[in-house]
């Protein structure tokens, strides 16, 4: 009963909205005259988006467009939601600077707090962004995964539905590989799945750096001085994937204790100093099928 009626009142307000987004959104016709038909009609398409999603309908995405003058660092956390992701994700906001979470679906269901942070993360775009890590990280049976394309394939497919991601964008675990519109970049074991994701209009992201850490306790192993010169090296020496742009790896887990997080707004402060440099989300990284 409590469901129904907080329904019914949340659809009172999406109806509200509506009323109001109608009210102003009354543009011309042809002969530059408004009509009521005009409004009914797109009134009765966002009617239907409401009762299908039940949501108000978000405006359209700008368009990206690159500024030649400018050097783009994509800022990437791994294998979240996991302890530090809520850290990442509070740091970026204070920084107000974006970054992009590519996540594991079994990990959303074994956290308690999982579908919550999936769900921030999902909500806060275009400052974050939300992508697909596959659904249990291959149990980290990487050789057997690859080496069955069709099953890997359906892992990815499961983590889109189970995270609910938004934009054909994936990572695959455990390897780098790239692939983009007219381009598959990647190592022999993973080549049939990257093909078989091509076809299906999939993006895979790889990276151009990493930020190490160690495997016993997870904490950065270089500093945010030593990575920030290793974004500047990788941009004069022309060792992107893609010229200026540098995609860098690291893990929600690595930013767990104070000093580490410490790391990651020092490492965001140096990059914000740079006047070329901008910090982005890999759905505008050059060459991303839409
Ligand atoms: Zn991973």
């Amino acid at each position: 009963m409590y469901r129904y009626r907080k329904g019914f009142r949340w659809m009172g307000m999406g109806l509200l909205g509506l009323i109001g987004f109608a009210a102003c959104n009354n543009t011309p016709n042809k002969e530059g005259v408004t009509t009521d038909k005009d409004s009914l009609t797109a009134d009765s398409a966002k009617m239907a988006y409401l009762a299908k999603t039940g949501t108000a309908p978000k405006p359209p995405e700008q368009p990206f467009m690159a500024d030649s003058n400018k050097l783009y660092v994509y800022l990437t956390f791994d294998d979240g939601p996991q302890p530090g992701t809520s850290n990442c994700y509070n740091i970026c906001k204070a920084q107000a600077v974006k970054a992009t979470f590519f996540m594991v679906a079994l990990h959303q269901q074994r956290k308690r707090d999982g579908k919550q942070l999936v769900g921030m993360i999902r909500d806060a775009y275009p400052q974050f962004l939300l992508a697909n890590h596959s659904f249990d990280h291959t149990m980290e049976h990487y050789k057997y995964f690859y080496q069955h394309p069709e099953m890997a394939f359906d892992n990815f497919m499961r983590a889109q539905d189970s995270l609910a991601v938004p934009k054909k964008i994936i990572r695959l675990p455990g390897n780098s590989g790239w692939v983009l519109q007219n381009q598959v970049k990647t190592s022999h074991l993973v080549s049939a799945v990257a093909h078989r994701l091509d076809s299906a209009g999939y993006n895979v992201i790889g990276w151009d750096l990493e930020w190490n850490f160690n495997h016993k306790d997870a904490r950065p192993v270089q500093s945010p001085e030593k990575l920030a010169a290793e974004v500047d090296s990788a941009f004069s020496r022309h060792n992107e994937h893609i010229r200026k742009n540098v995609v860098i790896l690291s893990h929600d887990r690595m930013f767990q204790r104070p000093a580490d997080s410490a790391s990651l707004v020092k490492f965001i402060q140096i990059i914000k100093q740079n006047p070329r440099y901008v910090l982005e989300t890999v759905d505008h990284y050059p060459g991303i099928k839409k």
